[in-house]
């Protein structure tokens, strides 16, 4: 891991990260199974993977590594212990209702989310953060199973070809410039058009502009005017030679220029569900 040219980030947030990191899932608790050619052929109508060819995830060990991801978050953020516990009380007990939530959150459609915050009168926010750092650890292990027999290359679209969330971060390559998208949820990076929105797909040019902070302008930060999206973007041309980009870290390490793009009124698209269909039809 590198952590070279970052003054602004707390300490603190690079150890929570890397122990939430920590948390994996045994291969045997997440079955992918072969991609039989015709689902291959619906993801390259652009249905992403966990649609058409969704995991096998063990009930319990979703709930499991929920319990771990808690007891982390519990630990660097004692005021909130008293929220997480009272989400992992409200939590269903029986087979079925569990079996139901992780089919839900697995879906991603943010409705067994928004039932369960407001049948139980739950912090939204919170539930929303811990369901996604337990998210994190299976569609990381779905996607490192599943990228290499995917033609990447073909995909160029606005949201990840894996679990089709939107990128938050991107990448301008070494070598050429060229662009890639980065999903922080499940880790997946694909190609995409150097100009283009990664969210509302605006291609003018005159629409775009963006903001750096580093002096080595290392990072940058893409705005959309028309849709005040913005996206982090690393320039790999602005780094040390020999030095090996992880993207996740990056991601972590520069929560600042969220901050920034916040306060400056631009969104952060990643809890947005793209519509695929409308993709397929461009
Ligand atoms: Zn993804
Ligand atoms: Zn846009």
């Amino acid at each position: 891991m590198s952590e070279k040219g970052v003054p602004l980030v707390e300490p603190h947030l690079l150890d929570l990260y890397r122990e939430l990191r920590n948390v994996t899932v045994p291969a045997e608790k997440l079955q992918t199974g072969p991609v039989a050619p015709e689902i291959m052929e619906n993801w390259e109508s652009g249905i992403p993977m966990l649609y058409c060819h969704p995991p096998q995830i063990e009930v319990e060990n979703f709930f499991e590594v929920l319990e771990e991801i808690s007891g982390i978050l519990k630990q660097y953020h004692p005021d909130r212990s008293e929220d997480v516990d009272r989400i992992l009380a409200a939590l269903p007990a029986g087979a079925e209702a569990r079996s139901k939530a992780v089919a839900g959150v697995l879906r991603r459609d943010g409705e067994w989310l928004s039932d369960f915050v407001s049948e139980q009168d739950l912090p939204e926010e919170m539930v929303g953060f811990m369901v996604s750092l337990t998210l994190r650890p299976f569609l990381r292990h779905f996607s490192a199973q599943l990228r290499e027999s995917l033609g990447l290359e073909s995909w160029r679209k606005r949201f990840c070809p894996v679990c089709g969330g939107h990128a938050n971060f991107s990448r301008l390559s070494r070598e050429n410039g060229a662009r890639t998208l980065y999903c922080s949820l499940c880790e997946t990076e694909w190609p995409f058009a150097r100009i283009a929105c990664a969210f509302c797909n605006e291609k003018d040019q005159k629409k775009f502009r963006f903001f750096t902070v580093d002096e080595t302008e290392r990072y940058r930060v893409n705005l959309c005017e028309s849709c005040k999206g913005y996206i982090k973007t690393i320039d790999e041309g602005k780094t040390p030679f020999d030095e090996k980009i992880e993207l996740f870290w990056d991601d972590v390490k520069t929560v600042h220029l969220d901050l920034l793009a916040m306060r400056e009124g631009y969104e952060n698209k990643i809890a947005e569900i793209p519509a695929y269909g409308e993709e397929v039809k461009n």
